[in-house]
């Protein structure tokens, strides 16, 4: 059997360059190569603090785009040779939670989540993508290759959490957590009509691009409750929406208390630790506050893709100023994914242009 090198965790807390079987082609598959790959925080959470649980000599990584290597008999939009835009979230389309409308539990709750997750991930020579036609797209024409790693998952989760609080014209967001998939919230809220956009976070870098992107009011939760300087700075009323892309449990009971009756609370945030979430009973209106919170996985797919990437080429959307770390060449992957462990203040995001062979 072929085999291929790849960037791996080896096991929880230790990562290095391993050689493993290629994955094999079925009749729905795709099988590509990464011409790029972008690190995430998840992929923090998945090493460092066992987020998916264990797993051994597992291939990392699932923001990329690439190039289609072989398909399946029965794909008909995809061929070799085409660059595809990956989506992190690969569902079966065919499974009764996709008919149902919630495609990124496909078997299973968070089952869509199959790179580094499930099944390898996209940091290696090749890589298998399942329900091909469903979930590949292709790259649009001008697109660069940074700007197509951000389509993984950044763009789409960021939305998502817009989504998922429902934001509407004329509301007050606050966006608590402004990293990559948060700034991304923030494009998505303005995107909807947010007429005033909270913004929660402190590295300098993020609060720069945040401002970019509409965010017109700045917290940081270092300086004291969330919710007291909501309320100090909304007149004691609160906000309409909250999307939380950042915190920890402890982060809901502030979003509850910032928010006013009939509000909707989106969350994208992993949850790492601690065993229950507390909602505040009194500010939950005893119950009866119709304040709603809501928490998802993005749905991932092809039409997904298509419809956020042509935000991005036709100008709406500019998710440059995430790249701040641009590498070239496959050497620079640990590195990047060291960064991203660290944060260090001018990092929004690491990308790495795969523009050589893997050597070792
Ligand atoms: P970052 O770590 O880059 O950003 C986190 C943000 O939260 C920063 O702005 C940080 O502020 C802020 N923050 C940290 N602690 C607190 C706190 N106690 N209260 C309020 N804000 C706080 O993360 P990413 O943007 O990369 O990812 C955000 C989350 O989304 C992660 O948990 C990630 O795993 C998850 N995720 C979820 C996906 C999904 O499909 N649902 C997909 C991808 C990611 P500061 O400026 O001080 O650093
Ligand atoms: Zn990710």
């Amino acid at each position: 059997m072929a085999k291929m090198k790849g960037f791996a965790m080896l096991r929880i807390g230790e990562v290095g360059w391993i050689e493993k079987e290629a994955p094999e082609c079925g009749p729905l598959d795709a099988i590509c190569k990464p011409l790029a790959i972008a690190i995430c925080t998840s992929d923090v959470h998945t090493v460092w603090e066992g987020a998916v649980g264990p797993r051994e000599n597992m291939i990392l990584g699932h923001e990329g785009c690439a190039e289609v290597v072989a398909v399946g008999s029965e794909v008909k939009d995809f061929k070799p040779g085409d660059r595809v835009l990956v989506p992190a979230i690969t569902p079966d389309w065919n499974s009764l939670e996709a008919q149902a409308g919630y495609s990124m539990h496909s078997s299973g709750m968070l089952a869509g989540w199959k790179f580094s997750n499930f099944k390898d991930g996209l940091d290696s020579e090749l890589f298998h993508v399942n329900d091909a036609d469903g979930n590949l797209a292709h790259m649009p024409e001008g697109m660069t290759l940074e700007e197509a790693c951000m389509l993984s998952d950044m763009v789409p989760t960021g939305f998502h959490g817009v989504e998922l609080a429902d934001v509407q014209f004329g509301d007050t967001v606050l966006v608590i957590g402004i990293g990559p998939v948060g700034l991304m919230a923030v494009r998505g809220c303005a995107l909807r009509g947010a007429s005033r956009i909270i913004a929660v976070g402190t590295r300098k870098a993020c609060v720069d691009v945040a401002k970019q992107y509409g965010a017109t009011d700045f917290i940081s939760y270092k300086n004291g409750s969330i919710e007291d300087q909501v309320l100090a700075m909304t007149d004691g009323k609160g906000v309409d929406r909250v999307v939380i892309a950042g915190g920890t449990v402890e982060t809901f009971e502030s979003a509850v208390k910032s928010l006013k009756a009939g509000g909707k609370i989106g969350n994208v945030n992993y949850l790492g630790s601690g065993d229950y979430i507390t909602i505040p009973r009194v500010e939950w209106g005893v119950g009866m506050g119709h304040k709603n919170i809501c928490g998802g996985l993005m749905p991932g797919g092809r039409l997904r893709m298509e419809k956020l990437g042509s935000l991005i080429t036709n100008g709406q959307v500019d998710v440059k100023p995430l790249c701040t770390h641009v590498f070239h060449g496959w050497k620079h992957i640990p590195e990047a994914l060291q960064l991203m462990k660290d944060k260090p203040a001018d990092l929004i995001k690491p990308v790495v242009i795969l523009d050589d062979e893997i050597k070792f």
